[in-house]
């Protein structure tokens, strides 16, 4: 009874020192919704949640709010990454053998709270994580440290070790006799799949991650690694959970298996063919190309053009990790040089990325209801897409994490 007391009287305390909501005006030059750009409005911020957004002249600013002026710049959303590896570091500082091999676990997450901040600072106010190489759950912990305003950080989506076909993956280079730990986990048949999908989202993936190729080819090329059978287990599993799969597939016969697997997301997509577009159209699948790793080349400008022309919904991912996390904005840039325009590139980063993360009622957009996860960059993006890269304010949660 004393205990209940206590308790009763704690909860009295809690609710009497949380303080109402404050509420913020934001005066930039534009706004950049998510999907397209206003000349004079403003944004009203309660709380954490975005309250109101629209012309100057018909919003009044509410009594007593704080008023925070932008002149010149763009207020948009918080950006999304699609693609992010927070516990990978670039492959030219270490390579991602000896990251996974050679670096202990807690190395690993401790350059993974400052690549946390780094990616909040510069606008990303949300990343899907897509595989840990080798830390195992640490994304899942890192994601809680997070949520707890432990360390900053963007919001996370995370997807735990991601699944690789056994004998497919790295690191590699070892005698034969010797059984490597692998920087995914290894599994094979229906009934494995089934149980490591569950276990993997038991243990915190919001996202489950397949590798439907890798390079085991008889030339170490990428070559198809699941049966369609294999893939559509793992997908039917997550699907179960209401949880979305995303598949890392570099060849046409990769992306055709995933495809009609019913994955959600295919990463990478170097081979990808005007049919294969066509078919990830008709099924639904988007494609996050990670523009920001991998060749530039003539064939690869193709293969993206080819995807601009089918339709397909593009979403902004970066593979980030294999280069410095931070400038993970490098990808818009390159949607931008390989074809996109810079207004379908922000959405591709904004809108389209919260609808395909299945986030949409909550950030991705400059709309009442949403979190206020807001980025200014000075200057007009949707003429300019490299503002993108100095965030000069950044708000997660009606919280002010950088600028006036
Ligand atoms: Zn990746």
């Amino acid at each position: 009874m004393k205990h209940l007391a206590l308790l009763l009287f704690s909860a009295a305390l809690l609710a009497a020192q949380t303080p109402p909501p404050a509420v913020v005006v934001l005066k930039p030059a534009r706004v950049f919704d998510g999907v397209a750009l206003y000349e004079n409005w403003i944004v009203v911020v309660r709380g954490e949640r975005l309250e109101s957004a629209g012309p100057a002249a018909g919003l009044p600013a509410p009594a007593g709010a704080k008023v925070i002026d932008l002149p010149g710049a763009t207020l948009l959303p918080g950006l999304i990454e699609a693609h992010s590896h927070m516990l990978l570091h670039p492959y030219n500082e270490t390579t991602w053998n000896d990251q996974v091999a050679r670096e202990p676990l807690a190395l690993r997450v401790a350059r993974a709270t400052n690549h946390l901040r780094v990616t909040l600072l510069a606008g990303f106010t949300t990343v899907r994580d897509l595989g840990t190489e080798g830390a195992g759950y640490a994304d899942v912990g890192l994601k809680q440290a997070v949520e707890q305003n432990i360390i900053p950080g963007p919001r996370m989506l995370v997807a735990t070790r991601a699944i690789v076909a056994t004998g497919t993956y790295g690191p590699r280079g070892f005698a034969p006799e010797w059984t490597v730990p692998q920087g995914a986990e290894e599994a094979s048949g229906v009934d494995e799949l089934i149980r490591v999908t569950r276990d993997q989202i038991s243990r915190g993936a919001d996202w489950v991650k397949v590798y439907a190729d890798y390079r085991w080819g008889a030339h170490r090329e990428a070559a198809p690694t699941f049966s369609i059978e294999e893939l559509k287990a793992i997908v039917e599993t997550a699907r179960s959970s209401g949880r979305g799969v995303s598949a890392h597939a570099a060849t046409a016969e990769g992306m055709r298996r995933a495809t009609l697997a019913g994955v959600e997301t295919i990463e990478h997509g170097n081979e990808g063919t005007a049919d294969i577009f066509k078919l990830m159209k008709e099924r639904g699948v988007a494609f996050v190309p990670t523009l920001s790793v991998g060749n530039r080349d003539t064939a690869r400008r193709a293969m993206f053009k080819a995807a601009l022309e089918s339709g397909v919904t593009i979403v902004s991912g970066s593979d980030v990790g294999v280069f410095p996390h931070g400038t993970e904005a490098l990808e818009l840039q390159l949607l931008v040089d390989f074809g996109m325009t810079p207004t379908a590139a922000l959405t591709a980063a904004t809108a389209t990325a919260a609808r395909v993360l299945h986030l949409e009622k909550d950030v991705g957009r400059v709309q009442p209801g949403l979190f206020a996860d807001l980025i200014a960059v000075d200057g007009d993006p949707t003429r300019d897409i490299g503002t993108l890269r100095n965030a000069a304010f950044v708000m997660k949660g009606g919280a002010v994490v950088k600028g006036p």
